[in-house]
């Protein structure tokens, strides 16, 4: 079998997806409208929360538990095989809750867990401040606060990753074509062709992984509705070495210290187009959190700051598979606030589909275009 296969987007999945189907025979081409690996997966935090497959049911959380279960080893060839370290830590998660609504919740997240058989102790005041001292005076300070640790987080380097993964791809005979916009699909009898430089282009299998702009490639896919960009914005500070060792969560904000004392404060949730930028707004209130739990953060050096755009779908399920009524179309896209994590076990489930074996975990929640499903159908281009 040597069967050629084009990936339209050069992030963290569209990467892992070429990196997976080479290892498998396959003669893959990247191609990115910009170049590869500076979309959103390069603006992601890398964190990679706790999961388990073996007991999890939620199709979600099975994805999660198939891309933690890859995670290490996949993170270890990359290693191997390009010489970048990717950067994958197992440092553990801290959840801190201060109000009745965040403690509610974080308690409901545990139970939760626990039935996944997902270890998350809360901690003891001894506990937290053993674990982590810098969090002692905002522990001190705030009546009724509430910890828990999860030992099974990862934190993830994303450029790094991103890095190794393009490296892996040449390695193992991935062709790139940057700088080269996918600019319209059409399907003939059943089979996509794409166009690019002006001309129209058909491989054996083509999977979209273009993030949030996966709906604006072909009116004719009926996509445009499927994902919405919700951007994030992210703070970088610096100190002479980092002040915590594990990731330090609180509802969807978080500190994640680098083994450098890089410290990344992110982030939030705002519906801005497809613009990209920071305001001065939302970095202030990154940074009041963040020195709120750890006041040593106010004499850090502010290194930079920057946004990303999640591609979210109304589910929260992304799309993976093959789009209904072209034989060698395939998307996958939509990973909203977990594509990095995500990325190994999609990247698995394409090139299962591809190689003709049935996916390891059952696809159905992915299914493609589903926010389109009730508006009439439209015909497909012909030329
Ligand atoms: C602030 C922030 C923090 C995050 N933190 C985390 C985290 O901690 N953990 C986690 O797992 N996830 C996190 N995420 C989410 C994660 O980054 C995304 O889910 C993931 O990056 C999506 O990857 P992707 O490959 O689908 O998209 P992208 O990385 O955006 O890649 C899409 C690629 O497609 C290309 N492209 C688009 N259109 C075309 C076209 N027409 N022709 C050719 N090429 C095209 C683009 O140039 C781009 O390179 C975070 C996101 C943000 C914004």
């Amino acid at each position: 079998m040597n069967r050629t296969v084009t990936v339209v987007g050069g992030g963290a999945i569209g990467l892992s997806t070429a990196w997976e189907l080479s290892q498998r025979g396959f003669t893959v081409t990247v191609v990115d409208k910009n170049v590869t690996g500076r979309g959103t997966s390069w603006a992601g935090a890398g964190i990679l929360p706790p999961a388990n497959l073996k007991h999890s049911f939620d199709p979600i959380d099975r994805l999660r538990g198939l891309s933690h279960e890859l995670f290490p080893h996949w993170a270890e060839k990359l290693k191997v095989d390009t010489g970048i370290d990717p950067g994958l830590i197992h440092c553990g998660g801290l959840y801190l809750a201060e109000s009745a609504g965040e403690i509610a919740a974080m308690s409901g997240m545990a139970e939760y867990w626990h039935e996944m058989e997902i270890e998350c102790n809360q901690l003891t005041s001894d506990e937290i401040i053993g674990r982590e001292s810098a969090l002692a005076s905002w522990w001190h300070e705030t009546n009724n606060a509430a910890a828990w640790y999860v030992p099974d987080e990862y934190q993830l380097r994303s450029p790094w990753y991103l890095r190794a993964l393009a490296s892996a791809c040449r390695k193992s005979g991935v062709s790139f074509l940057e700088n080269t916009d996918v600019t319209d699909i059409r399907c003939l009898n059943g089979h996509a062709e794409m166009q690019y430089d002006g001309n129209w282009q058909t491989t054996d299998g083509i999977v979209l992984t273009t993030g949030v702009w996966t709906g604006q490639i072909a009116a004719t896919l009926e996509l445009e509705l499927s994902i919405v960009p919700i951007r994030g914005q992210m703070l970088l500070l610096k100190t002479a070495t980092p002040l915590v060792h594990s990731i330090i969560n609180m509802g969807q904000r978080y500190i994640l210290a680098r083994e450098d004392g890089h410290t990344l404060i992110g982030s939030n949730e705002e519906e801005s187009g497809f613009e990209l930028g920071t305001t001065d707004s939302v970095l202030q209130s990154l940074l009041n959190f963040a020195t709120h739990l750890l006041p040593e953060l106010e004499s850090a050096e502010q290194v930079r700051s920057w946004s990303g755009l999640r591609p979210m779908t109304f589910d929260g399920f992304p799309m993976i598979g093959r789009v209904p009524g072209i034989e060698n179309l395939y998307v996958a896209a939509g990973h909203h606030r977990s594509g990095l994590h995500l990325s190994p076990g999609t990247a698995v489930l394409i090139a299962d589909m591809l190689s003709e074996m049935t996916p390891r975990i059952p696809i159905d929640a992915f299914q493609i275009r589903k926010q389109q499903r009730n508006t009439p159908a439209r015909s497909y281009n012909t030329p």
